[in-house]
């Protein structure tokens, strides 16, 4: 369907670029001009009327119809009427006029009467960036069933759609939408917004494809994976040979053994070059250090400075921070960027950027620890595929708990208990200075009293230069670490066991599950309190009753408090109006069947 200069401009103002997006803009409600016999209270009517008399207030006109249809008298009521409204009322005149209907005692009354000529017909009103009747135009000339279907829509939903638009008596009667319109506008929301997605997601030839091996990796390691670590490899081996690159998101909660999968796919793209990108130097060596132990016959590197010149040319495998947008760097066959939802949206397209200057591209999969919900890895998988992997190796034993004031003594013993065993602490303040708004103490208040009564307390946060030498040494000979969020993904503290969040309902869910999930990494017995002034709070009640990323993302979009979910994966998601989450996977699964977004081995 080709769209007239004018329809096109309109799609601009709407902001829209399909027909079935204007499909979407139902109206808000319509207008009934048939002619009925039986008077309807507190409904806008229609009625046949010839005016006996017209009476002047000054801020009002009152106006003295006889309703031929219902026959008997109605009041007209203009309350600041605009001079043209009143040349529609003149004595002797008989002719139609709508305006909602009131009665009192049998007194009826309509308010802002208005003379109508096209009678016979319910007509939508639309709220949208175009004047009513224009919309109304608009929805005439291109909204039928053979232009809904040209753009491959499934009969059934352009049959719900399209008699919202052109109301039946039916639809009119139920003053709420059917069971069915209701889905009917879930699934177009959908439809428009993954057909955007996957119209903007662009192939590319790979640089190599080719069958990928793990078995002996897998076998050498001194644990077995878990069913998702050996799923989601797999996703990635049929990605490596397939003829475009691979684009791949790979979510997992802290813990769930992401690095695993890192290393699989580096020893499946061999004897090709593989790159791995993190973001801060301490992860970066980490990764470097398990490589060292996972992948005894690969030359790995390890670039941590913008400055070195030596070539690289010789390794297998180079692991770096963003230093390694600044090098000079050969060329590889994949690219990897872990804990991606730490880096900007640019630092990620640099790297893929510097690393394929010809037609051909590395295979592509960045890995993050924001566990979103199926739900939307669903939505999202239109542009970018997603693997899930929802648990972790080895149950972590953690108490959760809220406490407030009242509790501050038993915190203190448990504290000491800790440390006796030789466990360390974290405290997480909201914020680093004074603040007259806030009814927590800051950190700079705070570190008094810590430093006071305890020993090897060492305070950080996040504009903290020194910060990565702060956790260091805390590593090593910490008992307390105050700090704000800024510890939220990091280096690895093996005796942690005990996290205080101090103003905890300040926080989003996943902020919270980011800061549980440093504790008892290594299985040691855990702790999380949630410090709160709230009497009761029960976004935090359910918190602490589950363990699982998956499950408080979906909390998280339930209480939709922190709005820090979406933030980063969808920055769009707040846009559907009809979709919900948690309740509709499987019309996602329908729309993504229908556009036929699911691999073909699926
Ligand atoms: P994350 O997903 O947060 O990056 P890691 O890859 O750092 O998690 O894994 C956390 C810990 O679990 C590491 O010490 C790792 O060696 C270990 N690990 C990974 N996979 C398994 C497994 N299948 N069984 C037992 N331990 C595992
Ligand atoms: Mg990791």
């Amino acid at each position: 369907m080709q769209l007239t200069k004018e329809q096109e401009a309109k799609f601009k103002k709407l902001g829209i670029n399909s027909i079935s997006e204007l499909a979407l803009l139902i109206p808000h409600s319509y207008e009934d001009y048939r002619l009925q016999e039986k008077l309807i209270p507190h409904a806008n009517q229609l009625i046949d009327a010839t005016v006996e008399s017209v009476y002047r207030a000054p801020n009002s006109i009152q106006i003295t119809f006889f309703a031929h249809n219902f026959g008997h008298r109605v009041t007209g009521v203009l309350f600041r009427p605009k001079p043209y409204m009143m040349h529609q009322f003149k004595v002797g005149d008989r002719d139609y006029y709508y305006g909602m209907i009131e009665c009192k005692i049998g007194n009826c009354s309509m308010s802002m009467p208005r003379k109508v000529t096209s009678i016979g017909q319910i007509t939508p009103k639309y709220k949208s960036a175009l004047r009513s009747d224009v919309m109304f135009r608009l929805t005439r000339e291109l909204l039928n069933f053979e232009n809904l279907r040209e753009e491959r829509l499934p009969e059934k939903i352009i049959e719900e759609v399209l008699a919202l638009h052109f109301p039946t008596l039916e639809v009119l009667q139920n003053r709420e939408l059917s069971q069915e319109a209701v889905e009917a506008l879930k699934y177009l929301e959908l439809y428009n917004y993954m057909k955007q997605l996957s119209l903007k997601r662009r192939y590319f030839q790979p640089l190599v494809s080719k069958r990928g091996f793990y078995d002996a990796f897998v076998n050498s390691l001194p644990f077995q994976l878990t069913d998702e670590q050996l799923k989601t490899i797999q996703d990635i081996q049929k990605d490596f040979a397939k003829s475009v690159a691979a684009k791949r998101m790979i979510v997992g909660d802290v813990g769930s053994g992401k690095t695993m999968v890192i290393l699989a796919a580096a020893i499946m793209m061999m004897p090709q070059r593989s790159i791995l990108m993190a973001p801060t130097t301490i992860l970066a060596n980490q990764l470097y250090e398990e490589a060292l132990k996972y992948l005894p016959r690969m030359k790995i590197a390890l670039v941590a400075n913008k400055r070195k010149k030596a070539s690289l040319e010789e390794y297998d495998f180079i692991i770096g921070t963003h230093a390694l947008l600044y090098r000079e760097l050969p060329e590889a066959a994949l690219v990897m960027v872990d804990e991606q939802h730490r880096f900007g949206t640019q630092q990620r397209n640099m790297l893929e950027k510097l690393i394929s200057k010809g037609e051909k591209k590395p295979h592509f999969l960045q890995f993050s620890a924001t566990p979103i919900p199926r739900t939307l890895a669903m939505i999202e998988s239109a542009h970018i595929d997603v693997s899930l992997i929802t648990s972790t190796p080895y149950k972590k034993d953690i108490d959760s708990r809220v406490i407030h004031k009242s509790d501050f003594k038993d915190l203190l013993l448990h504290i000491k208990r800790e440390i006796e065993k030789k466990n360390q602490i974290l405290i997480v303040y909201p914020l680093v200075e004074q603040s007259e708004v806030l009814d927590y103490q800051s950190i700079d208040e705070a570190r008094e009293y810590w430093e006071r009564n305890f020993k090897n307390v060492y305070i950080t946060h996040g504009k903290d230069k020194e910060k990565e030498q702060v956790l260091l040494d805390f590593r090593d000979n910490g008992d307390i670490l105050i700090s704000t969020t800024v510890v939220e993904v990091g280096i690895s503290l093996p005796r942690l066991t005990t996290v205080v969040i101090v103003g905890a309902e300040r926080l989003g869910l996943s902020t919270l599950h980011q800061l549980r999930g440093r504790v008892s990494r290594t299985g040691l017995k855990g702790y999380c309190f949630l410090y709160t002034n709230q009497k009761s709070s029960e976004r935090l009640d359910e918190f602490v009753k589950t363990s699982s990323g998956f499950d408080i993302a979906n909390l998280d979009l339930k209480y939709r408090k922190s709005g820090d979910l979406l933030k980063g994966i969808n920055q769009s998601g707040s846009q559907f109006k009809w979709v919900d989450f948690i309740e509709d996977t499987q019309i996602v699964q329908k729309v993504k069947e229908d556009l036929l977004l699911l691999p073909k081995s699926d």
